[in-house]
């Protein structure tokens, strides 16, 4: 299994069984709270990377060991629309492996182009980051490659929210003295309303992020923005995520290639990785061990906690 990983917990979208259609770190930003580190390779221009009968034929291979899956999620090492078969990696799944709903995360920065804002329409589901609609702070948290103009990013993703029939939801990050003050959010607040986002996410980093110094923000300030963004959006549309993922992993096929393909793309909390391992192998401890070995994983600590990550960070 290259291209597919999990099916693993997901905050937002319960059970989901993730594709990594991007090589590792080609992204349109590299932001400061990166979970998979800094980005390689700034690019905007859309190529191919893998095959989307390949992606498919692995999808179904999972669906197949009849796991349960919420969401077909494609959440890659990159920004997943630099794939300039993305659409067709989602039609294939649709129309001849499953009708689990397909979602998207992306960072939206792409949604000026036609042709990507077409690939988007034929997911179920659609998740937009907007960290900051004011220029100098969305530079200094998303720190995009410098031929993107916020303008031009904000009027792509109006322009989508227009078309598309599925939902629609957002994600904001919150860092401690970058977006967290009142006007950055009531401002981000105003324009998700106006493109009608189904439901708006706040999210706080809670897991290693690309630059040390990257926190969290205060617990008043986290406060201060959910009740900025229920007064403007209405208390139904806003959630705030401020905790980790539940810790229900479900082991497909290789134990060992489970963990190593989610940690490529998802820190994970090393007592989670034990949790999930201790359901299928005699002795977990010893299997992370020998995946650090390897150089297949290695340990980090953030905010108190140890985490698996990818190697290569
Ligand atoms: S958080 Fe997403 S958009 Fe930002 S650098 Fe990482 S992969 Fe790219």
């Amino acid at each position: 299994m290259r291209l597919v990983f999990g099916p693993v917990p997901s905050r937002r979208l319960g059970t989901s069984l993730g594709i990594n259609n991007i090589p590792y770190k080609f992204c349109t930003y590299s932001c400061i709270y990166c979970q998979l580190g800094l980005t390689r390779n700034k690019i905007i221009n859309r190529r191919a990377f893998y095959d989307p009968e390949e992606i498919a034929k692995e999808v179904a291979s999972v669906i197949s060991s009849n796991v349960k899956v919420d969401y077909i999620s494609f959440v890659p090492d990159g920004e997943p629309t630099l794939d300039i078969n993305l659409g067709k990696a989602i039609t294939t799944i649709k129309r001849r492996i499953t009708k689990i709903p397909v979602a998207i995360l992306t960072n939206a920065s792409l949604l000026w182009r036609e042709d990507v804002r077409l690939d988007l329409s034929y997911a179920d589901l659609v998740s937009i980051k907007v960290d900051s609609v004011i220029d100098s702070i969305w530079r200094k948290i998303n720190r995009p490659h410098v031929d993107l103009k916020l303008d031009e990013v904000l009027s792509g993703i109006k322009a989508f929210a227009m078309e598309f029939k599925g939902t629609l939801i957002s994600e904001t990050m919150l860092v401690r003295k970058v977006n967290v003050r009142k006007e950055n959010l009531e401002e981000i607040a105003s324009y998700l309303k106006e493109i009608g986002v189904k439901k708006a996410f706040l999210l706080i980093p809670t897991r290693p992020p690309a630059e040390k110094w990257v926190l969290p923000p205060h617990y008043e300030d986290m406060y201060k923005a959910y009740v900025i963004f229920k007064d403007i959006l209405g208390e139904e549309r806003v959630e705030l995520l401020s905790k980790p993922e539940r810790p229900d992993f479900q082991i497909v096929g290789s134990p060992e290639e489970y963990i190593v393909k989610t940690v490529e793309v998802h820190p994970m909390r090393y007592e989670h990785a034990i949790q999930a391992l201790s359901r299928r192998v005699r002795n977990p401890e010893q299997l992370i061990m020998k995946l650090i070995e390897e150089g297949k994983v290695k340990l980090i600590r953030y905010a108190g906690t140890t985490f698996l990550i990818r190697p290569e960070r």
